[in-house]
C-alpha cells in the first residue's frame, strides 16, 4: 500500500442548505461529508433560502454553523439588489463576496450595472469578490476587475472560451483567479444524456472540447479545484422540475488522485489547487497540525459509503486511484478508515470574531 501525506484540503465553493433546504444537507452532515474527502476548511455559499444576503440572516447561520460543524468552514455574503445597502455590515460576518451574474439554483441574481458598482465600491478590498458569471459574464467580471484594479475569483469555469479569456486576463497582469470542478473535468454532455436529471448542474456539463480545454491549462491558468458541492435529494431530482446540482466533497479528491495517477497533474500541483493556491486567493488563516492521509489503493466510489445527507453522486460506480485513509485536524484524528470521529460543534467558523 502507497500512502500519501497531503495538507488539509480547502474547498471554496460548497452548499450546505442552511437555512432552508436542511432536508438536502445540513452543518453536521455536509462537513462529515468535507472530512470524508480530506477537506478541512470550506466556505459554504450564500444561495440559502432566506440567502445570507442580511445581516440577522448572516449573524443566526454563523451561530448555527459553529454549533454543528465538524471542520472549519467560512461563509459568503451573497449580493441581491434589494439588500445591497447591507454589504458593509455584512462584510464582517464573511469571508467573501458572491456574485451571481447568470441564473442558478435559488433567487440571488445581480444583472444590473449599479449593483454591481456598488459591490466593487463597498465590500472590503482585502476580501474577496467571486462571481458565478458564465460565457460574456466572464469579460464582465474580467472589466470589473480592470476598473477597480481589485481581485476578482471566478467559480466554476466550464467553457473552452471562458478559461482562454481568463488565460488572456492573466497574461495582461489582470487580478484574476478562477476555479474548476471536478464534474466538469470528469464528465461532457454525453454523460449528461445519459445521467438525465442526475447529470444537471449550472453550468451544464460542456461538450468534450472544453473539457480537452480545462485539462489543457490545468497546470496553467486553473487556481483550484472546488467542488461546488450542491446536494438535492433523489426525489427533488425525480420531480417534474428537477433542481440543478450534484454533491462533490467526496469524490473531488479520489477523482483527482486518478487524475495526477494518469499523469496528467503532478502531487505538488494538486497541493497547490486544492490547498495552496486556495487559502492565498481568499486569505484564509493556517491549520496547525492538520493533514490527510491518502492510501492509493484503486477503489470504487459507492453511493452507499457517502456521508453527504442525500446519499447519492453520478460517480458511482466510477473506479478512482485511491482514496482518504486519514484526516488529522489539530492534532485530532477527525476521519479514520471510514469512520467520522468528529463531533458537530468541533470545527471552527472563520472569522472567529464575528460572532
Ligand atoms: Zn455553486
Amino acid at each position: 500500500m502507497t500512502t500519501i501525506q497531503l495538507p488539509g484540503l480547502i474547498d471554496v465553493h460548497t452548499h450546505l442548505r442552511v437555512p432552508g433546504g436542511e432536508h438536502k444537507e445540513d452543518f453536521a452532515t455536509g462537513t462529515a461529508a468535507a472530512l470524508a474527502g480530506g477537506v478541512t476548511m470550506l466556505l459554504g455559499m450564500p444561495n440559502t433560502s432566506p440567502p445570507l444576503s442580511t445581516p440577522d440572516v448572516m449573524q443566526a447561520t454563523h451561530q448555527q454553523a459553529q454549533a454543528n460543524t465538524r471542520c472549519d468552514l467560512g461563509l459568503f455574503a451573497g449580493a441581491s439588489p434589494e439588500d445591497i445597502d447591507q454589504l458593509p455590515a455584512l462584510a464582517p460576518h464573511a469571508v467573501a463576496l458572491k456574485i451571481y451574474l447568470n441564473d442558478t439554483f435559488g433567487p440571488l441574481r445581480v444583472d444590473d450595472v449599479p449593483t454591481l458598482m456598488a459591490c466593487f465600491e463597498t465590500w472590503p478590498r482585502e476580501k474577496m469578490i467571486a462571481m458565478h458569471a458564465e460565457k460574456q459574464s466572464v469579460a464582465v467580471g474580467i472589466g470589473l476587475a480592470a476598473a477597480y484594479n481589485r481581485p476578482v475569483h471566478f467559480c466554476h469555469i466550464s467553457r473552452k472560451q471562458e478559461i482562454e479569456l481568463i488565460a488572456q486576463a492573466k497574461t495582461k497582469g489582470l487580478p484574476v483567479t478562477c476555479e474548476v470542478a471536478p464534474h466538469h473535468l470528469f464528465l461532457n454532455e454525453e454523460d449528461a444524456k445519459r445521467l438525465g436529471p442526475l447529470g444537471d448542474m449550472r453550468p451544464l456539463l460542456g461538450t468534450p472540447e472544453d473539457v480537452e480545454a480545462l485539462w489543457a491549462h490545468i497546470n496553467t491558468t486553473v487556481d483550484c479545484i472546488a467542488t461546488d458541492h450542491a446536494p438535492h435529494t433523489l426525489e427533488e431530482k425525480a420531480s417534474d422540475s428537477p433542481p440543478p446540482g450534484i454533491v462533490g466533497l467526496e469524490t473531488s479528491l479520489p477523482l483527482m488522485l486518478t487524475a495526477m495517477y494518469n499523469g496528467r497533474l503532478s502531487l505538488d500541483r494538486l497541493i497547490q489547487l486544492m490547498h495552496t493556491n486556495p487559502r492565498r486567493i481568499f486569505n484564509l488563516p493556517e491549520q496547525p497540525d492538520t493533514h490527510v492521509e491518502v492510501d492509493m489503493t484503486p477503489t470504487t466510489i459507492q453511493n452507499k459509503n457517502l456521508f453527504t445527507k442525500v446519499g447519492w453522486t453520478p460517480f458511482d460506480g466510477t473506479k478512482v486511484a485511491g482514496q482518504v485513509k486519514r484526516v488529522i485536524l489539530r492534532g485530532q484524528t477527525v476521519f479514520q478508515d471510514g469512520k467520522l470521529l468528529a463531533q458537530p460543534g468541533s470545527g471552527t467558523v472563520i472569522p472567529k470574531s464575528s460572532i
